[in-house]
C-alpha cells in the first residue's frame, strides 16, 4: 500500500514513511492510494475475535510490506494489553436504540490512547530500523498531549514537544502531561487557542530551519497511523451489534475530524454504516459545512468540552479529497483559498458526496448538561462533556427503525469531573491507574504566542537527525 497527498504534489510514501512523516511536503495530508475492501463474508469472519487480533486483521492491508502480520499482531497485543478492560473498547447499552462505545480504558482516560499506544510502538520499530531520531511536535487541546506523552515517554530516539493553550485544558488533562518526568518530554503552554497552537505546529513542519536539521514527526491526527488504529473500534462495535448483516450508525463527538473520518474509512472498507453523526459543540464549523456548505472559521469559544473547541479541522481535508474525485490540484487550490480568507464554500459535488453518509448536529452548553443528566438519571451512566455532545446529537437524529446508534464515549467522566458534577451532582473518581496525579510536581515552559521563540525552544533541545 502506498500513500498519496491530498494536495497531489508530494512524493508517495509507504506505511513506514507516512508513520514517520508529519504533513506532506506540499502541505497536504497522506491518504492510502485506494481503500482496501473486505467482502461481507470476510467481515462476518471477523466476528468474535479478541480486540488485538481484530486490530491486526483490519490494519494489515494498510501496513503493506512495512510489517509482517506476526509483528503487527505482537504490537497490537502490547498496545491493547495496557487497557484495563478485557474488551478494550466495551459497548454499554443505554436504551432500546442507544449504545455507548467506551473508548477511555487506556492509560490517560481518553480515546486517543487507542491509537497512540500503538503509534509509540510503531515509532520505536521504524526508528530503530533506520537508525534515526524523531522530533515530535504537536498541539493539543488536552487529550492528544497526555496520550502521546504516555506513549513515548522515556523512549530512545524520540523527543516530544507538546504545545497546549494555556489555561484552556482541564486540570486533569494538564497534570497528565506536565507531571510526566522523562528527559525526552517537553511541555509548552502558549498564549492563545488550540488553533493558534496548531498553526505554530504546521509552521514548524514547513520551517526549513527545523526540517533541515531534525526529522520532524507528528502525533496529531494528521498522522495516518492514528486514523488507521481508530478504524478498528468501528468494526468491533458493529460486529457485536450484528454487522455485516445489520447496519449500524455512529454519533461521534468531533473536533479535528479524525475520529469520525476513521468511521468513514470503515464504511469505505465495506462495514455497513447507516450514518455517521458529526456532533459538534458551539464551535460548529463542521456542522455549518455539512448542513450548509459553509466552511468558515469563526472565533473559538472555550467550553467544558475543550477537545472539541476547534475551528479548523485538519482531517476534513481528507474527506474533501475523497469527495472531489481525488483531485489533489483542486483540493490544493481550495485549501489555499481557505488559508487566505479562513472561509470556503463546498461544491455541490462535495456536499452530495458527504450527504450520503454524514449528518451533523450542534449542541450548546445547556443541551450538553441535559444529556449528562439524562445518562446519569435514566441510565445510571456518568458521561463526560464530549460524550454528552455525541449523545445529545444521537438522541435527536432520525434513523430507520431497528438501526442501533452507537455514541463514541471519548473520555472518562473523571477527566472532566467539574462539569460532570455540575450537571449531575455526582463527582466521578479518578481510576487507580492514574495514580497520585494531584500530588506530583508539574514541569512546563510558558511561551508567548511568538513563533520564533517556540521554534528556537525546540531547536535548542531536540536531537538532530542522524
Ligand atoms: C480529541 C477528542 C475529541 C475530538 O476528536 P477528533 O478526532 O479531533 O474529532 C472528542 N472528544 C475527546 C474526549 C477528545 O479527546
Amino acid at each position: 500500500m502506498d500513500y498519496v497527498s491530498t494536495r497531489g504534489m508530494a512524493v508517495p510514501l509507504d506505511f513506514e514513511g507516512v508513520t514517520l512523516a508529519g504533513l506532506a511536503a506540499d502541505g497536504g495530508l497522506y491518504v492510502p492510494r485506494e481503500w482496501p475492501r473486505f467482502t461481507e463474508a470476510e467481515i462476518a469472519a471477523l466476528t468474535g475475535l479478541p480486540y488485538a487480533r481484530l486490530a491486526a486483521r483490519i490494519m494489515l492491508p494498510f501496513v503493506g510490506d512495512s510489517l509482517s502480520e506476526a509483528r503487527l499482531l505482537d504490537m497490537c497485543e502490547t498496545a491493547y494489553g495496557r487497557f484495563t478492560h478485557a474488551a478494550v473498547t466495551p459497548l454499554v447499552q443505554l436504551d432500546k436504540r442507544n449504545w455507548l462505545l467506551e473508548l477511555f480504558h487506556g492509560p490517560t482516560l481518553a480515546f486517543k490512547d487507542v491509537a497512540l499506544q500503538l503509534l509509540g510502538l510503531l515509532f520505536e520499530e521504524f526508528l530503530t530500523r533506520c537508525d534515526e531520531n524523531l522530533t515530535i511536535v504537536g498541539a493539543t487541546s488536552g487529550d492528544t498531549g497526555s496520550a502521546a506523552i504516555d506513549a513515548v515517554a522515556g523512549r530512545e530516539r524520540v523527543d516530544i514537544f507538546m504545545l497546549h493553550p494555556k489555561g484552556r485544558v482541564s486540570d486533569v488533562q494538564r497534570r497528565q502531561m506536565t507531571t510526566v518526568k522523562a528527559p525526552n518530554v517537553y511541555n509548552i503552554a502558549i498564549e492563545g487557542s488550540f488553533d493558534d497552537a496548531q498553526r505554530h505546529v504546521k509552521r514548524m513542519f514547513a520551517d526549513e530551519g527545523l526540517t533541515g536539521r531534525f526529522r520532524m514527526g507528528a502525533v496529531n491526527s494528521i498522522n495516518w497511523a492514528r486514523l488507521m488504529a481508530q478504524v478498528v473500534y468501528y468494526f468491533a462495535a458493529a460486529l457485536q451489534l450484528g454487522a455485516p448483516h445489520r447496519k449500524v450508525a455512529f454519533s461521534v463527538p468531533t473536533g479535528n475530524f479524525g475520529d469520525v473520518f476513521a468511521g468513514y474509512v470503515a464504511a469505505q472498507m465495506g462495514l455497513p454504516i447507516e450514518r455517521l453523526v458529526v456532533a459538534t459543540n458551539v464551535n460548529d464549523i463542521l456542522h455549518r459545512a455539512l448542513s450548509q456548505g459553509d466552511y468558515s472559521a469563526g472565533e473559538v469559544t472555550p467550553t467544558a468540552a475543550p477537545s472539541m473547541d476547534i475551528q479548523v479541522s485538519s482531517n476534513f481535508e481528507r474527506l474533501l479529497f475523497d469527495c472531489s474525485g481525488r483531485d489533489g490540484a483542486a483540493v490544493a487550490a481550495q485549501m489555499r483559498g481557505f488559508d487566505d480568507t479562513r472561509a470556503m464554500r463546498l461544491t455541490d459535488g462535495q456536499r452530495e458526496g458527504m450527504a450520503g453518509l454524514f449528518t451533523s448536529a450542534r449542541t450548546d452548553p445547556d443541551e450538553m448538561a441535559l444529556a449528562m443528566r439524562w445518562a446519569w438519571e435514566e441510565c445510571g451512566q456518568a458521561i463526560d462533556p464530549h460524550t454528552a455532545i455525541g449523545l445529545h446529537a444521537a438522541r435527536r437524529i432520525e434513523l430507520a427503525g431497528g438501526v442501533p446508534l452507537v455514541t463514541l464515549a471519548t473520555a472518562h467522566p473523571a477527566k472532566f469531573h467539574d462539569p460532570v458534577e455540575r450537571a449531575t451532582g455526582f463527582r466521578p473518581n479518578l481510576p487507580d491507574r492514574v495514580g497520585d496525579l494531584f500530588q506530583r510536581e508539574e514541569a512546563c515552559a510558558e511561551l508567548s504566542g511568538d513563533y520564533d521563540a517556540i521554534a528556537a525552544y525546540v531547536a535548542e533541545r531536540a536531537a538532530p537527525a542522524a
